[in-house]
């Protein structure tokens, strides 16, 4: 059901279920005026969510083949039906950045390079095979080739009466973009800002610093005028976004800090330290966690590592394991 949750625009809301996964929905959001249509986002690659979007569409009496849809990253959850908007008539938006690397990952030139990361933390391999062949982001990404309209930082997008502008905000992927109304004062986070839970902030082969860079752009978020905040999960805004950047922000340095306590004590592996942390594991300690938890448990410590280490607090040294080469991280 399309759920409206703006006039003047027109901006709706399609809860798109995420069946199983710990993120529960997607908003997908459509912005309509006049004859022209803005869907933002689509929910993974399988038939639950497509069969939700065609039925939210439908409600507003917008076809695949003829809208706008904008792309505002890579995740499965936000791209995966990204294929089926591939018309004559429409076009998909996504950051220039953002559409690059999702191609690398479609053509499976990324899988290799992560696994020797990860493994060289000591992730035991078997524990990761099995988190990265459940992993949503594979097994629900887009599958077929599609025509992408890239964008810049900046960017404006125009529909009907309505201008759209485009902000890159890497840090959660490598090129995530929010959508800013500047006349409307509404910003669409995506996985940027969330209000209900925290977004997860991993480590990226290619990409340098993504916690940095994620920080800086709490602040960047900050710089526009914003009354109303429409996430890419869970509920829509009750909180201000400087409220809400500041709980994040608190958050991160909590974690960097627990990182260089359990450091102090012991130097370790990524694998290892995430072992020692504090998560929300649905209820459960690490041993008992689910393989895919531990999989994103690790990503976030290694993106926290890799901070501490530009701001001189933590160097990386390696030691040979059974006969394998292994990280491990010492604080200065
Ligand atoms: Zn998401």
């Amino acid at each position: 059901m399309a759920e409206q949750v703006f006039h003047h625009p027109d901006i709706y809301r399609i809860d798109i279920p995420l069946t199983g996964n710990p993120l529960k929905n997607l908003n997908c959001y459509v912005i309509q005026d006049g004859a022209e249509s803005l869907v933002i986002d689509t929910g993974f690659r399988n038939e639950e969510c497509l069969r939700t979007l065609m039925e939210g569409m439908a409600e507003l009496g917008i076809s695949l083949k003829h809208t706008k849809l904008f792309v505002t990253h890579l995740h499965s959850d936000h791209a995966g039906l990204a294929q089926y908007f591939d018309y004559p008539d429409t076009r998909i938006y996504m950051g220039q950045t953002e559409h690059r690397y999702l191609q690398k990952l479609m053509s499976g030139a990324i899988r290799g390079v992560r696994e020797t990361m990860y493994l060289a933390e000591g992730y035991p391999p078997e524990k990761y095979y099995e988190a990265d062949n459940k992993n949503p982001a594979r097994v629900y990404m887009p599958n077929q080739e599609f025509a992408v309209t890239e964008l810049q930082d900046g960017d404006e997008i125009q529909v009907g009466e309505v201008k759209v502008t485009a902000l890159e905000m890497p840090g959660h992927t490598p090129g995530l973009m929010c959508c800013y109304l500047e006349k409307e004062k509404i910003m669409f986070t995506s996985d940027h800002v969330l209000f209900d839970i925290t977004p997860n902030i991993t480590n990226w082969p290619e990409m340098e610093d993504p916690l940095g860079h994620y920080l800086k752009n709490l602040d960047r978020i900050l710089e526009y005028e914003v009354e109303y905040a429409f996430p890419a999960h869970r509920n829509l805004s009750y909180k201000t976004l400087q409220q809400r950047t500041g709980e994040i922000k608190q958050h991160h340095r909590k974690r960097l800090e627990e990182i260089l306590e359990i450091l102090r004590k012991r130097p370790g592996g990524a694998y290892e330290i995430a072992a020692g942390l504090t998560w929300s594991l649905r209820g459960k300690d690490w041993e008992q966690a689910p393989e895919k938890q531990k999989w994103f448990a690790v990503g976030e410590t290694l993106s926290h590592l890799e901070y501490l280490m530009g701001k001189g607090k933590v160097v990386r040294k390696q030691k040979e394991a059974e006969g394998e080469v292994r990280n491990f991280y010492v604080a200065v």
